[in-house]
């Protein structure tokens, strides 16, 4: 199966004052002091960068746990099994629309997890500039920890610590998201691209875990009664792949359907040698047709 090449390690990007964060409690600008290792409003409200390089912009009050988002045990899980390369065409395809896309500064990848994407696109975009927000510590931790340049922040993704109207083209990757706070930062005719499950996702697995195929429900779902976007377009990708080894376990450990697996059956999962199941992946992308400029 093939793999990325990825560039090599340079600096984190610098955060300059055109492109940088929004206090998440007033709005107002956050500057970086103290060689950027805070960043203070002038409100004094302040947010220390993490030696990995990121920012934890998340305010307790959107929080609905002490550890919001994908558990770690999901979080380490699907980066051990998105680096054995098995979702690397979906990569492969994200990265091959966007280096043909007439975007030109900034790209948003909202729930962007460990970075796995958001690196795949570094690979072919280095003149962007890659911002991902989760909200999941442990996340960005690793996605900061990844070589390839972003601004990456512990954030909510109903509440972007970004401005309005900073953002060319942003995407969500079967991440949960507001489509009117994505519509707010991106800016007017300005890209969203939703990635979900198609109809046969893992069907070999869920096979192990259900009486009946259960239908799969996109982040589309957030989307498809709102005002703010058009559909431009739509395709899927569907393949067969064979899941080897531990890479079994963690497929199971990266999804919902862990949770709805009988002891038994993930017992039983994890003595496999090898699982064959579909893959498959529904891209949408969407323009933002909300002018929200003053
Ligand atoms: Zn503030």
């Amino acid at each position: 199966m093939s793999t990325f090449t990825y560039p090599e390690f340079t600096a984190k990007q610098a955060i300059t004052a055109n492109d940088g964060y929004r206090c998440p409690s007033c709005g107002n600008r956050l500057n970086p002091e103290n060689a950027g290792k805070t960043y203070r409003c002038l409100n004094n409200h302040s947010f220390d960068r993490a030696k990995e390089g990121y920012l934890n912009l998340l305010l307790a009050q959107h929080k609905r746990s002490r550890n919001p988002g994908d558990s770690d045990e999901m979080i380490r899980s699907r980066q051990r099994f998105l680096n054995r390369g098995y979702y690397d065409n979906l990569a492969l395809h994200i990265s091959q629309q966007l280096s043909s896309m007439a975007i030109n500064s900034r790209f948003l990848d909202i729930g962007c997890g460990e970075g796995f994407y958001l690196q795949a696109i570094s690979a072919v975009r280095d003149d962007l500039q890659l911002v991902g927000v989760d909200i999941s510590k442990t996340a960005v931790r690793l996605a900061a920890k990844r070589p390839f340049n972003a601004q990456l922040a512990v954030d909510s993704s109903f509440n972007l610590a970004l401005f309005d109207n900073s953002i060319d083209m942003a995407m969500a990757i079967f991440s949960p998201f507001s489509p009117a706070e994505a519509s707010r930062v991106i800016k007017p005719k300005g890209y969203l691209m939703l990635v979900g499950p198609g109809k046969q996702h893992l069907s070999g697995l869920t096979a192990h875990i259900y009486d009946q195929p259960v239908p799969h429900q996109g982040n589309h779902k957030f989307i498809d009664n709102s005002d703010e976007f058009r559909l431009l377009n739509e395709m899927d990708i569907l393949q067969t792949i064979d899941v080897e080894g531990s890479a079994i376990a963690d497929l199971l450990h990266m999804t919902p359907y862990y949770w709805h697996a009988k002891p038994a059956q993930q017992q039983y999962l994890r003595t496999l040698e090898r699982l064959t199941t579909d893959i498959h992946f529904n891209i949408r992308l969407y323009q933002n047709c909300v002018d929200s400029l003053p």
